[in-house]
Order: C-alpha cells, then sequence, then structure tokens
C-alpha cells in the first residue's frame, strides 16, 4: 500500500502526526512529534525497522530529545487511516509488548519507546524466528494433556 498523504491525527492523543521522510527507504513514517511519541506504520513498513541491524536514524531524530506526553496505552485506538477499531496484538511471547494493528488497511501504531523494545529483542529475522519456535515448543511441552484434548 501507498503512503498517506494527508496528515494523521495521532490515535493515542489526538495531535497532528509529523510525516517523517527517509531517503534509504523512500518511505514516510508519521510520529506524533508534538505529542505521545507514538508512531503509524502502514502496511507491511514496521518489517523494514523492527530488528536491531535495521536503520532507523531518521525515526530517532525525529524523537530525541524531547518530551513527550503520557498517554493510556490501554485504550482501545481507532486507525487513523482508515477508522477501523485498532486491535491490541503482543509481538511475542513475554507479551512485554503491546502493538495496535489495523486489521483493515494492515497499519501498526507503536506507542513511544515500543520500537527501540522491538528492535533490542532480536538482531534478525532468523534470530526472531528461532527464539519464537523456542518458546513454542516449551509451551507446547509444558500444557497438560487435558490443555492438549481441549484444543483437539
Ligand atoms: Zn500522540
Ligand atoms: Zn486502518
Amino acid at each position: 500500500m501507498a503512503d498517506t498523504k494527508e496528515t494523521l491525527i495521532c490515535p493515542a492523543c489526538g495531535s497532528e502526526m509529523e510525516k517523517v521522510y527517509s531517503n534509504e527507504h523512500d518511505i514516510y513514517v508519521d510520529i506524533c512529534t508534538k505529542g505521545c511519541g507514538g508512531m503509524f506504520f502502514d502496511n507491511r513498513e514496521l518489517k523494514k525497522f523492527d530488528e536491531g541491524k535495521e536503520n532507523i536514524n531518521f525515526i530517532l531524530a525525529a524523537i530525541n530529545n524531547k518530551e513527550f506526553k503520557r498517554v493510556d496505552t490501554t485504550k482501545q485506538r481507532t486507525c487513523p487511516v482508515c477508522s477501523a477499531i485498532m486491535v491490541k496484538n503482543h509481538t511475542d511471547f513475554s507479551g512485554e509488548i503491546e502493538i495496535d494493528e489495523c486489521y483493515s488497511c494492515g497499519g501498526v501504531f507503536l506507542d513511544n519507546g515500543e520500537l527501540i523494545k522491538l528492535r533490542s529483542q532480536y538482531e534478525t529475522e532468523e534470530e526472531r524466528a528461532k527464539k519464537f519456535n523456542e518458546i513454542f515448543q516449551r509451551k507446547c511441552s509444558e500444557m497438560t494433556d487435558s490443555e492438549i484434548s481441549d484444543i483437539n
């Protein structure tokens, strides 16, 4: 999906979001630089930035040394692009990071600091897949027989 041209309104705090351009990726990321520091990624954009080896200097430049409003991260949010209700999802089994996803347009909203946390977990896609597998295997082996029969 192409970048949206209109100014987006932050789904967390209602401020106007700023479009921050990356030469390297040739895309804009919408960042709530005047409000809560949250950021919105269009469909698939987040994939380009969620691992530690990927370059996000243009994002950091936009948020560094700024004070951001605190927001209630548990609140339900509405997609700033298509107005669908966004769904909260954990990005991993540890449940540490909860992102808001729009199943209608594929957009993702991250609260301030979540991108950094997300990236600090894995350096590469392979590492992520490996870790995910490990935890999945462990969860399976910890399940009791009755839990397994519930699934079947
Ligand atoms: Zn905001
Ligand atoms: Zn949407």
